[in-house]
């Protein structure tokens, strides 16, 4: 069965009812307030109803919809525009290997050890003068 889209004026939400092309035409009940909604074409599809400004889709999953994405949650706080913090996880740093920390560990002994190394041929050079 196709899947077709309504729209309820009552709560003036939109959603999804499969069923048989005949029947597409009827009025389906709205899943939130019982009353009838007609049947919107896809080209007439006019996004979503909005839920304290934001959009949100029916049934009502107390989700909001971020540019077609959907969200949990309202951006709370300092976000980027058109970046949604759910969307945008900061990606966590990659995971160091027990090899690459033993390098890491050898190079700054070599690195201390150079240090040393230059600090008393310093002083040596000071000493001479
Ligand atoms: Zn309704």
């Amino acid at each position: 069965m196709p899947l077709y889209e309504y729209c309820c004026e009552h709560c003036d939400g939109i959603f999804e009812a499969l069923r048989p092309m005949r029947e597409a035409a009827d009025p389906v009940p709205c899943p939130v307030c019982d009353r009838d909604g007609e049947r919107i074409m896809p080209t007439t599809f006019t996004a979503f109803t909005f839920r304290e400004g934001y959009p949100r889709r029916l049934p009502d999953k107390g989700t909001y919809w971020h540019l077609g994405k959907e969200v949990k949650s309202r951006i709370k706080g300092p976000a980027r525009p058109f970046e949604h913090p759910e969307l945008a996880r900061p990606k966590s740093p990659p995971r160091r290997s027990k090899g690459d920390l033993e390098v890491a560990r050898e190079k700054r002994h070599l690195q201390t050890k150079e240090a040393q190394r230059v600090r008393s041929s310093s002083g040596r050079r000071r000493s001479s003068r």
